[in-house]
């Protein structure tokens, strides 16, 4: 990208625009993700063509993927404008308070500067340039320092324009948005001290790499790393007795979508061993056509990973490469092979392949569910009075970010109640979503003010409330006037 400037003058850039963000009214960030929105869907047929051109993904795909990206914006901008996510809190003096004489105290939550976001590339839309990260820094009063994806350079620089364009035409500061495409750059940002917060889609590698610069260096900030995940789904015996084909189709589909690039894919399926299911597993998975990987980085990835897992478990459908992509490859073991190398079933492997695993006791996969790493997502399919279902939810709910009930994680749905993360390697930082509103939390951390005058408060913590939001007064959560 020729015409980027350099990397300081990007980082002056931000640390200056940093101090007039933290000042701007959350109203004023949210005209701005509106604009970056109105911008996005007026661009949407030049840019689609431009995605399309660089990741081999679909026309359909894409154009509900920029619908995703500008819908999560303006979720974004009325959730800032709403601002619970401020948490404020205001405890006037109290001198009977039983630990002692109480001061005036005001808490909130308050931006933490710029944020490197490093792009995604499964998704040239929903997370990267303008995806969710860049939505939720900016909407939380942090300007944006963002590494492209090489994947769809083109891509990332066209969207690139139309955000700074639209930040300018609504009058937010110099500095406030800029790309960078260099890992060089990516790293001597992490390291700079101007860069409070590092965001990041992508491998463990890359991701690890990035966090312990982040967490190493003389004054560590936090980095949200969303990394590997194999989402394991738990088939009941009650859902193979009542609906075995409907079940292993809808696993086949969710496995094979997307030639199996989402974060989200299930690949692990866990099923009461029987050879009918593996033969109808087989005849499913053999029907699925040929699509393209997208991009040889990602193809080279997932050869060598298909490469280990034919080294570790019998197949039940050998996928292939042909002139029109990958055809997907299926997997099976049983109960005590698997359980005797976790590390390689629990490893993933970004593209369309999957493990069966046969078990012959329900009593098992409550075993197996504890040793679990980290998840993005655990599914089970059973019914609801299902004696093993009680104690494999509550399992799992302390393994996986969020549990999926006969349904299918393929599919993150952009809402206040989602959560899209989960302990190590799903993620590097466990307590927090790098979907929905609530991801604006990530890129806040509180102050609280004592005894200061009114007059010089922010205006979220002040008795007037004149950005009319929920405040927690003397303990009790108060609707705005
Ligand atoms: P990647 O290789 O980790 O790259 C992601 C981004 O991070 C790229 O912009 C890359 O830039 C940068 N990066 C990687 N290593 C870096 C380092 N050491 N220092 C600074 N920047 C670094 O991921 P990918 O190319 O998107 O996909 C590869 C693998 O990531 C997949 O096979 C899959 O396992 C995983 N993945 C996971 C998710 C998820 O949602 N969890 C999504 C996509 C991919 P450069 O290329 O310029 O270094």
């Amino acid at each position: 990208m020729s015409d980027q400037p350099g990397l300081d003058s990007v980082l002056r850039a931000a640390a200056r625009a940093a101090s007039v963000l933290a000042g701007t009214e959350p109203g004023t960030r949210a005209d701005w993700l509106r604009a970056i929105a109105d911008d996005l869907d007026a661009n949407a047929a030049e840019l689609i063509e431009l995605a399309q051109a660089e990741t081999h993904l679909p026309e359909a795909r894409l154009t509900g993927e920029v619908k995703r990206t500008t819908f999560q914006l303006r979720l974004t901008a009325d959730a800032v404008v709403e601002g619970s996510w401020l948490e404020v809190a205001i405890d006037h003096p109290d001198p009977d308070w039983p630990t002692g004489p109480r001061p005036d105290l005001r808490r909130m939550l308050r931006p933490v500067g710029p944020v490197l976001v490093v792009a995604a590339s499964n998704f040239p839309f929903a997370f990267s340039v303008a995806g969710g990260d860049t939505a939720t820094a900016l909407g939380a009063g942090c300007p944006v320092v963002l590494k492209t994806h090489p994947g769809h350079p083109r891509l990332s620089e066209r969207t690139g324009e139309i955000v700074r364009a639209a930040l300018d035409r609504s009058g937010a500061p110099a500095g406030t948005f800029a790309l960078i495409s260099s890992e060089a750059d990516a790293q001597a940002a992490m390291r700079d001290p101007r860069i409070k917060a590092g965001s990041f889609t992508g491998s463990i590698r890359g991701g690890r790499a990035l966090f312990d610069i982040a967490t190493g260096r003389p004054d560590p900030v936090p980095f949200y790393g969303e990394l590997g995940s194999v989402n394991p789904v738990f088939v009941l015996p009650s859902a193979m007795q009542q609906r075995q084909s409907e079940t292993l189709s809808g696993f086949v589909g969710s496995f094979t979508l997307g030639v199996g690039q989402f974060c989200t894919k299930p690949g692990v399926l866990f099923v009461p061993h029987s050879q009918s299911a593996l033969d109808e597993l087989a005849e499913l998975v053999g029907g699925v056509a040929a699509a393209p990987p997208l991009n040889d980085r990602i193809k080279q990835g997932f050869t060598g990973r298909l490469a280990e897992l034919r080294e570790l478990w019998q197949p039940v459908h050998e996928g292939a490469e042909t002139p029109e992509g990958l055809t997907p490859s299926l997997f099976a073991t049983t109960m005590d092979e698997a359980l005797g190398d976790l590390d390689g079933l629990f490893e993933e492997a970004f593209g369309p392949a999957s493990v069966v695993v046969a078990y012959e006791d329900p009593a098992e996969l409550v075993t197996i569910a504890r040793r679990l790493p980290g998840q993005l997502t655990a599914t089970v399919h059973g019914d609801e009075d299902d004696p093993s279902a009680p104690e494999l939810l509550s399992v799992l709910a302390g393994h996986a970010g969020r549990i999926v009930w006969n349904g299918w994680p393929t599919g993150v749905s952009v809402t206040w109640a989602m959560q899209h993360g989960g302990a190590w390697p799903a993620t590097t930082a466990s307590l927090h979503t790098s979907v929905g509103p609530t991801a604006l939390r990530r890129f806040v951390a509180p102050v609280a003010f004592q005894d200061v005058p009114e007059s010089l408060l922010p205006p979220a913590v002040r008795d007037d409330n004149p950005l009319k939001i929920w405040q927690r007064v003397d303990g009790t959560l108060t609707p705005p006037a």
